[in-house]
């Protein structure tokens, strides 16, 4: 029976960011499943097999064959903190990655569209682009908006609202359910 990639492999790779013809590309190097990438050992000899594969691809795809199933040790690839998840396939963003970009791999934009609690104007990103306020949690808008009306400066909002313990954030809920009446 030969071996080749199963259909969940094939998907797996693909949301990596390899494209049809880069699976054939996989199989005539003669990586035909998920153990023969642990002899391509790394993501540069992995993009040599496979032209036009990206650095990033590449380096996910090899974390993802050398990462899970074999036990006792191994080196763990930590993301870095600062990787962007695409919100809707979760594919991680290339680090050449700005915000509002189109991800790359369903090509729809990668981070969610959050709204300033300062100026009310929509956009990606970790900073308004209106007014350069820093975005809170959509699930915490409410919160800043409050916050806003109580006088509190634009950039002293995020970081009330990250000291906040959940009790405290309780209180403020409070509040603005009263005010609701
Ligand atoms: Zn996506
Ligand atoms: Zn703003």
């Amino acid at each position: 029976m030969a071996k080749t990639f199963s259909a969940l492999e094939k998907n797996i790779l693909k949301s990596k960011g390899l494209t049809d013809a880069q699976l054939k590309k996989l199989a005539k190097a003669g990586i035909k499943g998920r153990e023969d990438f642990k002899t391509v050992g790394d993501a540069t000899t992995l993009r040599q097999l496979v032209a036009g594969l990206s650095a990033d691809a590449a380096a996910s795809v090899v974390a993802w064959a050398l990462g899970g199933g074999s036990a006792g040790g191994g080196s763990v690839v930590v993301d870095s903190p600062d990787a962007v998840y695409c919100v809707h396939c979760r594919t991680r963003q290339p680090k050449d990655y700005k915000s509002g970009d189109l991800c790359g791999s369903c090509g729809k934009q990668a981070e969610p569209i959050l709204t300033c609690y300062w100026c009310s104007a929509g956009g990606p990103g970790k900073f308004c682009r209106q007014c350069g306020a820093e975005f809170v949690p959509t699930a915490e808008l409410e919160l800043a908006l409050l916050l806003k009306r109580e006088g509190l400066p634009k950039d002293a909002i995020p970081g009330k609202l990250k000291a906040m313990s959940p009790a405290e954030k309780d209180v403020l809920w409070g509040r603005i359910r009263k005010s609701r009446g």
